[in-house]
């Protein structure tokens, strides 16, 4: 029997190499439903050489079209379609490639309806962390973690106790703009911050990278998925992004996850899990490299990072506020109305501001919606003033 999957944002740097995995190992996979946003292109091009039980994509007028161009295949669209694809009966796995908080409800649905997940929507667990995690124990559904970070620790905390842990250790390779200082990164554009120097990946993470938000939403993600204190969890500058991630253990041995920069492996892992199967990667060649270099991480050249340990550590909304707040901030400096700089800022004043007025200890799914509303409406304020 072939494990029968839906991939969700399946256009995106993720979801695509995700779909290249599967469409890799037809013997073993088998594709049910794609979901893609507006570019409808990717969708056809796949049904132009395989065939798919379902399709959605996002806006009504593609929808029409695409039905009456694939007749074989039943289509949605819409945040509904998403949630019809993870209501379906018969699915093994859903992988969540979404970006962004669009992401949240699909993954508690694809839950609600006992379906493993692959889960690279981190925003489902930087906003919701705790909802989307009683669920998922509730509903004894497993969360598979993509991000190359949490799937390093992931393979490493295997066949050990959680209580024996002492520490996580995420690598950051520094995004776009590590080697310049404060003063350099003031006029910094929008095609510079584009350039990640390791990984290819979207826009809005490459941003994220040269931020180092993501480095900070990837320790709350850290914390939710293995349910690690804060003070356990250590980031450090590892340039190459050979070593994905590390734990620590009381014993002080420490376990890291080697591989080459290459998104498919932590993908693959998280279809195959608990297998392992052959690919067509290159193998990684320490002797080529050579050297490999770590170093701490420097919390004033890098804020965000700071600030979300503080926004972790004070929990409930907050995190749903900074994720609305920088996933905002982020669409405005792509679209070149702020500065580079200026997304720290604005993350920085919704944080403050929010713990004033809008901190909700222990929220509700509607509050963590409504916190994210509220963290998107105080960008728009603070860019009008
Ligand atoms: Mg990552």
């Amino acid at each position: 029997m072939r494990k029968r999957i839906v991939v969700l944002g399946a256009s995106g740097s993720v979801g695509s190499q995700t779909v290249d995995v599967l469409t890799q190992h037809q013997d073993i996979f088998e594709v049910v439903a794609l979901a893609v946003g507006t570019r409808v292109y990717f969708l056809e091009e796949y049904l132009d050489k395989y065939p798919l039980e379902y399709g959605c994509v996002q806006y009504y007028e593609d929808y029409l079209r695409i039905r009456d161009k694939y007749p074989d295949t039943k289509f949605f669209y819409g945040d509904e379609g998403l949630i019809s694809l993870t209501s379906l009966e018969n699915i093994d796995m859903v992988c969540n490639c979404l970006q962004g908080f669009v992401g949240l409800l699909p993954t508690l649905n694809a839950i609600e309806h006992k379906c493993d997940i692959a889960i690279s929507n981190k925003e489902s667990l930087v906003a919701a962390g705790k909802i989307v995690m009683e669920k998922a124990k509730l509903n004894k559904v497993n969360l598979i973690p993509v991000d190359s970070e949490h799937s390093a620790i992931f393979q490493t905390i295997r066949g050990n106790y959680k209580k024996d842990i002492n520490k996580l250790i995420i690598t950051a390779s520094g995004g776009a703009f590590r080697d310049l200082n404060r003063k350099q990164l003031e006029d910094v554009t929008k095609e510079d911050a584009l350039k990640h120097p390791r990984w290819n990946m979207g826009a809005k993470i490459t941003v994220d990278s040269a931020t180092m938000m993501n480095k900070g939403f990837e320790v709350i993600e850290a914390h939710v998925l293995f349910n690690i204190p804060y003070h356990q969890i250590d980031v450090i500058l590892h340039p190459e992004s050979i070593v994905h991630s590390m734990t620590e253990f009381t014993d002080k041995s420490v376990i890291a996850q080697l591989g080459v920069t290459d998104m498919r492996l932590p993908i693959q892992y998280a279809l195959t899990y608990p297998r392992r199967i052959n690919n067509n990667s290159e193998a990684l060649s320490l002797t080529e490299l050579e050297t490999l270099t770590f170093k701490n991480m420097d919390y004033e050249r890098f804020p965000l990072l700071d600030l979300a340990y503080i926004v972790g550590h004070l929990g409930g909304n907050m995190p749903a506020i900074l994720n609305g707040a920088n996933e905002t901030a982020v669409d405005l400096f792509l679209e070149d109305k702020i500065s580079f700089l200026d997304i720290e800022r604005i993350n920085f004043e919704v944080v403050r501001s929010a713990k004033e007025v809008a901190y909700i200890e222990n929220p509700t799914l509607e509050q963590i919606i409504e916190s994210n509303d509220w963290a998107v409406e105080k960008v728009k304020e603070i860019l009008s003033k």
